[in-house]
């Protein structure tokens, strides 16, 4: 029986790890298959307080997990395939095992969000990916399509200009979403070209990416941009797939929680990307972690006073 199971190893996770460490909880942390999250994805991190040069993401992620193994977590490397929230202890299954705990932190983040066009399945891999931390190495004075217009498809697109020779940033819309900052370093990029209003209607090749069709939204008509690889940054999707029908998740699946983090089930919490409405960010996935911790500490020490009364006599 554990006291508490983190579920997830991005910052929300870790964060909550040196906390409920802190509070000699001894929790257990469950890192799923992407060890550090998406803040161990992202090539460089500028606005994480403390670090005024800037941070990798991996380099991140990994001082907090440091931190959090200094005060007592645990980590196993797992991923959590169901969940049975409905008595008290919480079941947990994985692919390697079965857990029982007093309480729960759900930090299992977002997924990418995936185009759904054809060749894109067939070439991920191939010449299509979602990260270019990974694989941006291996486009060395080649042409790499980005698809999309927020923080992450403009800072990655950045990035992609370290290696490529050209950058083509395809974005449905004629403004983007991005952070100014991210913007003005990419409007005076000379490897990036942004191609308006279109839209990717399909990831061209055979075995390896060659090209890819785009569709002029305005005009419909249509053309095809050679390039050697395509990133795709349009969006991200909660990874709650194990939860449903065990507790409250909005809509679009994230995880509905109070201000305290506290989920709709008693002694199970939610921090970071994972839950509805938060600003998806480091700082705040960092903020919620600690809050979450807090409370689950609360929640536990609650469960004892019960077993365990005062006397009064
Ligand atoms: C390309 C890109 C660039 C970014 N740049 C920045 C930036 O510059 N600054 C910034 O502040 N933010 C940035 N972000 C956002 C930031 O990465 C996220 O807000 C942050 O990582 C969210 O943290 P999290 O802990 O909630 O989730 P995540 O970091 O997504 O971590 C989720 C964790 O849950 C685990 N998990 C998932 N499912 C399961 C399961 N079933 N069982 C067990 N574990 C599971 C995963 O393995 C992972 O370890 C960027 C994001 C992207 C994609």
């Amino acid at each position: 029986m554990e006291n508490l199971i983190i579920i997830g190893s991005g910052p929300a996770g870790w964060t909550a790890g040196i906390y409920a460490g802190r509070a000699q909880l001894e929790p257990l942390l469950i890192t799923g298959r992407a060890p550090g999250g998406q803040m161990a994805l992202t090539s460089e991190i500028e606005n994480y307080p403390g670090f005024p040069q800037g941070i990798s993401g991996q380099e991140l992620s990994q001082l907090m997990q440091q931190q959090a193994e200094r005060f007592g977590t645990r980590m196993q490397m797992d991923e959590v395939t169901a969940v049975e929230l409905s008595n008290h202890p919480f079941k947990l299954t994985t692919y390697g095992g079965e857990y029982e705990a007093q309480a729960l932190i759900i930090a299992t983040g977002t997924s990418p969000r995936k185009l759904g066009v054809p060749g894109e399945a067939e070439l991920t891999g191939r010449g299509v990916s979602y990260c270019a931390t990974c694989d941006g190495f291996f486009y060395q004075d080649r042409r790499v399509v980005v698809v999309g217009g927020g923080d992450a498809a403009v800072e990655e697109a950045i990035f992609l200009t370290k290696f490529a020779k050209q950058v083509y940033v395809v974005h449905r819309r004629n403004r983007l979403r991005a952070e100014k900052v991210f913007q003005e370093r990419a409007f005076r990029n000379e490897k990036i070209q942004f191609i308006w209003n279109s839209v990717a209607t399909e990831i061209l090749g055979d075995g390896k990416v060659t090209g890819v069709r785009l569709k002029n939204v305005n005009t419909e008509v249509e053309s095809v941009l050679e390039a050697d690889g395509v990133f795709i940054y349009v969006g991200s999707i909660p990874n709650t797939g194990f939860l449903e029908g065990q507790l409250n998740l909005d809509d679009h699946g994230y995880i509905v929680t109070d201000r305290q983090c506290h989920t709709s089930v008693p002694g199970v919490f939610a921090a970071g990307d994972v839950q509805e409405r938060v600003l998806k960010q480091i700082a705040t996935a960092v903020g919620s972690g600690a809050m979450a911790a807090m409370e689950a500490e609360k929640f536990i020490a609650e469960l004892e006073d019960k077993a365990y009364p005062e006397r009064t006599d």
